[in-house]
């Protein structure tokens, strides 16, 4: 009995396991007629200053709109799109997206206003075998984006990774005029000599971190942490998922000057975007009492 419960266990297994796969293969086609029925769309999430409240640039959040199944979150498809390749040709759009919304908001801004800097989430598949800086370099002089309103955001997988070059790019994209960022700090198996290995402006601290900043001293220790360390390297530092006004002012005390999260706005169309940075602007020309 025990054998035939086991066989029908493991039977069960192989096709939960063929049915992912099947799963994996349809999501991968969809993909493939969302690309070329302009089902995406890149929403904006605005990066504000923790000293004032005041929009500082984006990150560019990519999504999916899926005719029968609706909205597909990015963890669900950019996996596949990272396996089949098509993340190449999707992070290009991206790109190109991202760079003419900086393009048309920093052309628009006050004179004296500091520029915008939007970030855009670079897979380490594009890094491979690819050439990121001649895309990166086509994006810019299509859109008349500056190089310096844009940041890249890799992951610490992309540094741990022996195989491609990456290191190379990323001192050629810097030279270029590109800040980097690394996305999800603190969640990697981090090994810390790439930071000062690599050309790393910014670290984004995760935001698993946040839920309990306010709440459990140790998680509190970690974030402290992470901030002295990134003023020790001169980093900027960016604290992701924000979702309470008590979590913005202890990292305000603590001295991470930059944030995002709910708190502050979702990610949102680029009109809406628009539309934001007009109302903002407004609000603090009016002389206040
Ligand atoms: P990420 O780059 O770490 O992006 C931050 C995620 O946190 C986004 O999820 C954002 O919507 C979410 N978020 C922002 N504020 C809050 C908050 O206050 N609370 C909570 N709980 N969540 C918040 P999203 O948009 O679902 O994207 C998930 C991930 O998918 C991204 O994580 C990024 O790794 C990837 N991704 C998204 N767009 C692209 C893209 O264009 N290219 C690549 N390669 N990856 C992308
Ligand atoms: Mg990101
Ligand atoms: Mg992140
Ligand atoms: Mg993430």
């Amino acid at each position: 009995a025990a054998k035939a419960g086991g066989r029908s266990r493991h039977q069960f297994h192989s096709e939960d396991l063929s049915q992912r796969t099947r799963d994996r293969v349809t999501l991968e086609a969809d993909l493939r007629r969302g690309l070329s029925e302009r089902q995406f769309s890149v929403h904006f999430q605005p990066k504000v200053a923790l000293a004032d409240g005041r929009i500082v640039g984006a990150e560019a959040l990519l999504r999916w709109h899926h005719p029968e199944r609706g909205p597909v979150s990015p963890d669900v498809f950019i996996p596949v799109a990272e396996d089949s390749g098509l993340i190449v040709a999707i992070g290009a759009w991206v790109l190109r997206d991202a760079c003419a919304a900086a393009a048309d908001w920093n052309r628009a801004r006050a004179p004296g206003d500091p520029p915008l800097r939007i970030a855009v989430n670079l897979s380490p598949r594009q890094f491979l075998n690819h050439d990121l800086i001649g895309t990166v370099t086509a994006a810019l002089a299509r859109t008349g984006c500056r190089a310096e309103w844009i940041e890249l955001e890799i992951t610490e997988r992309l540094l741990l990774d022996e195989r491609g070059q990456a290191g190379e790019t990323l001192d050629g994209l810097r030279a270029m005029g590109l800040t980097l960022a690394i996305d999800d700090f603190g969640t990697g198996h981090s090994a810390l000599s790439y930071l000062t290995k690599y050309p790393i402006s910014t670290l984004k601290i995760d935001k698993s971190f946040m839920r309990d900043i306010t709440t459990r001293s140790d998680q509190a220790g970690v974030v402290r942490a992470i901030i002295s360390m990134g003023h020790s390297l001169q980093l900027d530092l960016v604290a992701e998922g924000v979702e309470t006004k008590e979590q913005a002012c202890f990292l305000r005390e603590q001295g991470c000057a930059l944030a995002q999260g709910w708190l502050f706005g979702r990610p949102m169309p680029r009109h809406d975007f628009t539309a934001l940075l007009l109302a903002r602007a407004a609000v603090e020309l009016t002389p206040t009492a």
